[in-house]
């Protein structure tokens, strides 16, 4: 398992139960899955089928193969793989394999070559591979991530601009990875003075999940494990950060603050609550901050549809500010291409986790530098 997000851990359970394997994944990924695992299956509707148990989730650590960066890992029947950071989030490998054939297959998962507040960018130093499956969520020709440094600088300007008006900001953000970002960039500008020191409250999931943040410190770009040890302080301890304990006290704060909480995409989660308070007042700010997928509530925001349909049948009328920043956890358009002219070897590549015009767009890039690329079905078998 290359990383703890549901996309690719969350038939887990079902795989290690079916197939009686191995369970190779990092200590943090390991961590932080069996708790998004657990909420998703809390979310299942009683009368729905369930894909596994909760018993089969605990049940995965007792196969538990803990793997770590750069450290070759010896599997049955001769095969090896090595883990390489993929600087996604917390814990996030690439997987390199070795058949007892001396043939190599790299697959990448989600993949961030840039450096984050919280990560270093995806290891580029690698061993020859022949076969490359990388994702291509950026892939297409449109696809090109403005600077972290501008990304920020807008989105700590619009929400100082709310504070001074005396309004709420809601940040929707996914539990991990996003939210931790979003949160180091608050803190960041409040200690520089740029942003007023209002309170931040954290909601939902992003509260469990940060604390895995904390506990695997060592995981972090070395910048700021430094920083850890010098300010003897953990990652989120900070005077302007608060647990939610009752979300009816905040929904009768009259002073400005901001939330950061769950579903990223407006989909479920608290933030349904704070939208339905804060999200028709002008004064207000929603500030999106991933990638919205198509037929979400976060999607229709950003399209500027402003008559969102709530779980209850009802709707509301979004008179809150719309702010979006890209504080993206995967490669773009250039920085795919950079990290595939740079690995040495490769004879073919397939392209996975992609909208398919995407994916088309990345393929014909890829064939004006005659590197062949594959786009294979759902659930196709490749031979290599
Ligand atoms: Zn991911
Ligand atoms: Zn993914």
């Amino acid at each position: 398992m290359t990383h703890a997000h549901l996309d690719h851990s969350g038939y887990g359970p079902a795989l290690v139960r079916d197939y009686d394997c191995d369970f190779y994944a990092t200590p943090p990924t390991v961590d932080i899955s069996e708790v998004l695992l657990k909420d998703f299956l809390s979310l299942i509707p009683e009368d729905e089928e369930r894909p596994y148990s909760h018993r089969e989730i605990t049940a995965l650590r007792k196969k538990e193969r803990s793997i770590r960066f750069r450290i070759p890992t010896e599997l049955d029947g001769g095969w090896e793989i090595i883990p390489f950071n993929a600087g996604h989030v917390l814990g996030s490998v690439m997987l390199y394999f070795r058949s007892p054939s001396g043939h190599t297959i790299l697959y990448t998962g989600d993949l961030n070559t840039s450096n984050t507040r919280t990560l270093r960018g995806a290891d580029v130093n690698l061993p020859e591979v022949e076969y490359l499956i990388i994702e291509s969520t950026y892939g297409g020709n449109e696809d090109i991530h403005p600077s972290r440094k501008k990304v920020e600088r807008k989105f700590v300007e619009d929400i100082k601009a709310t504070i001074e008006e005396g309004g709420v900001t809601i940040i929707p953000a996914f539990a991990l990875g996003r939210a931790q970002e979003v949160i180091l960039t608050l803190i960041h500008f409040m200690e520089s003075g740029f942003l007023p020191e209002v309170p931040i409250f954290i909601d939902g999931m992003i509260r469990e999940v940060s604390k895995f943040y904390t506990m695997y410190w060592s995981w972090l770009r070395p910048e700021l494990q430094r920083r850890i040890r010098e300010s003897k302080q953990g990652l989120f301890d900070h005077k302007a950060i608060e647990e939610v304990r009752s979300r009816d006290e905040i929904l009768e704060l009259s002073e400005p603050f901001i939330v950061v909480t769950t579903s990223g995409m407006l989909q479920g989660g608290p933030i349904l609550t704070y939208l339905k308070y804060y999200g028709v007042d002008s004064r207000n700010m929603i500030y999106l901050t991933g990638y919205q997928v198509k037929g979400t509530r976060g999607r229709m925001l950003l399209d500027g549809i402003r008559e969102i349909p709530m779980p209850d049948g009802t709707t509301i009328n979004i008179r809150a500010k719309i702010g979006f920043a890209d504080f993206s956890a995967h490669a773009d358009q250039p920085n795919l291409i950079n990290f595939i002219s740079k690995l040495r070897g490769v004879k073919e590549v397939i392209l996975v986790h992609g909208e398919p015009d995407k994916m088309i767009q990345l393929r014909q890039k890829l064939a004006k530098r005659k590197i062949p690329a594959y786009i294979p079905e759902l659930g196709e078998t490749i031979y290599l």
